[in-house]
């Protein structure tokens, strides 16, 4: 009886001890911008969670994104990574072999993903003639998160990733999980009324960031000029697609605000079609950014394609 007592009074004073080494010590790691916004949805009140952005919330997409010492370091110490998968991060190889007990869990496990070539919808009009779009066949779009309904997917990939590592915060994940679905399904629906009933429906983007939410919206994004930002087109590309671009009757053309287009002028210049902003939510505020601001972004880029295809 008496050393019963004892034992409880070791078990208590060691508790007191390692509480505060313990308290604060759990890391989250996001590989960039939208996962990261949705881990901090996912864990909202969590606070002895503590999630980090791997990469700088400036550096947008993460396709040519190289591993810094620094990252090394962050995800040494981490819990769990959480990434976008479908290809975005090119590192993943590394991150297997440096770090093979480190769980990641993929936003995109399960999701269904559109090849780059299916977003173009060239494929139909000439299934033999690869020679063009080789450098790119059989590659799958990243960009699953600007599809709201996808990106219920992916928080729910997330929560129950978060909810394996942290299974006492279950109850706090899943009622941020519901929260978090809701409002998206929401959002997809305002998305619907407002694009759906547009005159104009063709789009040219800069950057292949938008096949899963036209696909979404019933857009068609009938060319990309950029297929990753800083490609830089040649005067004849220029002048070819200049004439496309005036034959599919100068549809608006929409550069992101992360990436400087000087294509997007001279194409401007060229066709007389209008040059506007949407953007991929892949950068944002840095610190504490408010938690529905990817539906913000969004809302903000239903205006703008309202405006750009309503005449
Ligand atoms: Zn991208």
């Amino acid at each position: 009886m008496k050393m019963k007592k004892t034992t409880r009074w070791i078990s208590f004073l060691l508790l007191m001890i390692l509480l505060p080494v313990f308290a604060g010590a759990e890391t989250v790691i996001t590989s960039f911008y939208p996962v990261w916004l949705m881990t901090l949805n996912l864990t909202d009140g969590l606070d002895h969670i503590d999630v980090r952005n791997l990469a700088a919330p400036s550096v947008g997409c993460l396709h040519d994104y190289q591993l810094q010492p620094a990252d090394m370091k962050a995800l040494s110490r981490a819990d769990l990574f959480l990434i976008n998968g479908a290809g975005m991060e090119t590192f993943l190889s590394v991150i297997g072999e440096t770090f093979p007990s480190l769980p990641v869990v993929e936003a995109s496990a399960g999701i269904p993903l559109l090849q780059e070539n299916d977003a173009l919808g060239l494929l139909e009009e000439s299934p033999e003639d690869d020679a063009s779009g080789a450098s790119s066949e059989g590659e799958t779009n990243s960009h699953i998160w600007l599809d709201p309904l996808r990106a219920v997917q992916m928080a729910e990939n997330l929560a129950e990733g978060l909810i394996q590592t942290f299974p006492a915060d279950e109850p706090v994940i899943t009622r941020n999980l519901n929260s978090l679905t809701d409002r998206l399904r929401a959002l997809n629906e305002e998305l619907s009324a407002g694009l759906s009933p547009l005159p104009r429906k063709d789009i040219v983007t800069f950057h292949e960031a938008f096949p899963y939410f036209a696909a979404a919206y019933g857009l068609h994004v009938v060319a990309v000029v950029n297929r990753e930002p800083g490609e830089t087109l040649t005067t004849y590309q220029l002048g070819v697609l200049a004439e496309e671009i005036k034959k599919l009757g100068n549809p608006p053309l929409f550069v992101e605000p992360q990436y400087e287009d000087l294509s997007a002028r001279v194409l401007a210049d060229e066709t007389g079609s209008r040059v506007w902003s949407l953007d991929p939510i892949v950068t944002g505020p840095a610190e504490n950014p408010p938690l529905d601001y990817y539906e913000q972004v969004m809302r903000s880029n239903m205006q703008t394609l309202i405006e750009a295809l309503s005449d």
